[in-house]
């Protein structure tokens, strides 16, 4: 398989930033019970409080370490799981509350592409009946002959020779099953693509082939994009924004270039400090976090963060920071940005 060098994604053009996704404050608390029969006794506390918007045509990539949330957020604006409360929008119409029968036509304009293609494609079907399921499903062809030229088109798209449709998703190799989901996803012409960490089970140089894959189809049919990633040398290549996530909340949202160049919340400093620079000569301080993620069943007070964080002080055992804007379109949630408190040095060690 050759190495595809990664294309660099540029911001969308255009003044009129309209937002195709907005989601409100949304929260997703897992019940927990002990035993069949008996009540709850906890809740996971897996969202809590998540809030964002995607432009048409524009990529927000949701990153923080396994079990943050960032999955759950996904599913929960697909509504795969039904939210706890708070808002999804889409196109401005309210979508977390509608009946089953009103959110049918719209899933047509939301549709996703998990992590593992092979656990999502159903084995006993041919590519041509993956694909025209969701073209039939919706109404949006009028004969066989017209699924047909569809399905090739797709795969057109995708960049698969027309007579994959003939073969069985077990044919094929991981990168090429990947371009099946992604094809399945813009069967019934979706908008909206939410990316479950699309690309992490790929190696390095197909990766790179199913990124630049998808930044082509984004400006050719104008996509919006949520890419869900713990990997950010990845997220770089694709996205025009960042959102990090930790405990179930958002703790830092800025374009690509601020966040890359100087990230402001500790968590981001940290997960960015792990990222392999391009130049293997360069050195950087990696920035180590003690003690392990806390249980979402039972998040920290104050700030979520301050069990590992370098730079806590007492203010942050016991009030919440707010995610507030520290710059243009840059948010963070950390009470460092307050005038007045100094920061200090963090705990470094050579990468
Ligand atoms: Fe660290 Fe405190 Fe900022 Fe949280 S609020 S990230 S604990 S300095």
């Amino acid at each position: 398989m050759s190495t595809a060098p990664m294309q660099t994604q540029a911001p969308p053009s255009g003044a009129a930033r309209r937002p195709l996704l907005e989601v409100n404050d949304l929260k997703k608390h897992f019940p927990i019970r002990s035993g069949f029969l008996s009540g709850v006794t906890g809740y996971v506390y897996a969202v809590d409080g998540v809030s964002f918007s995607i432009d048409k045509g524009e990529t927000l990539s949701l990153v923080g370490e396994s079990g943050c949330g960032k999955s759950t957020v996904g599913r929960t604006v697909l509504r795969l799981i039904e939210p706890t409360s708070g808002q999804v929008l889409l196109d401005g119409k309210r979508i977390d509350d509608l009946p089953a029968s009103e959110l049918r036509p719209l899933r047509r304009r939301m549709q996703v592409v998990f992590q593992d293609p092979f656990s999502s494609l159903n084995p006993r079907l041919k590519v041509k009946d993956i694909l025209a399921e969701p073209i039939t499903n919706f109404g949006l062809a009028s004969s066989a002959r017209d699924v047909e030229e569809r399905v090739a088109e797709l795969l057109d798209k995708v960049r698969l020779p027309r007579d994959a449709m003939k073969r069985f998703p077990h044919e094929f190799s991981g990168g090429q099953r990947q371009r099946i989901g992604i094809a399945r996803a813009l069967a019934p012409g979706a908008d909206l693509i939410i990316c479950d960490e699309a690309v992490s089970a790929l190696d390095v140089s197909v990766k790179a082939q199913i990124v630049n894959l998808l930044s082509d189809l984004q400006d050719e049919l104008g996509l919006s994009l949520l890419f869900i990633s713990h990997d950010l040398a990845i997220v770089e290549h694709i996205t025009h924004r960042v959102a990090v996530m930790y405990l179930g909340k958002i703790v830092e949202v800025a374009e690509k270039s601020a966040l890359f160049a100087a990230p402001k919340h500790p968590y981001t400093e940290a997960l960015l400090s792990a990222v392999p620079l391009p130049d293997p000569t360069a050195k950087r301080d990696r920035i180590i976090l003690t003690g392990d993620v806390p249980s979402p069943i039972k998040p920290p007070p104050g700030c979520r963060f301050h069990t590992r964080c370098p730079h806590a002080f007492d203010r942050c055992r016991q009030e919440e920071p707010a995610l507030k804007a520290i710059g243009p379109g840059h948010l963070s949630a950390c009470h460092l940005h307050d005038a007045g408190v100094m920061r200090p040095t963090p705990v470094t060690q050579a990468a």
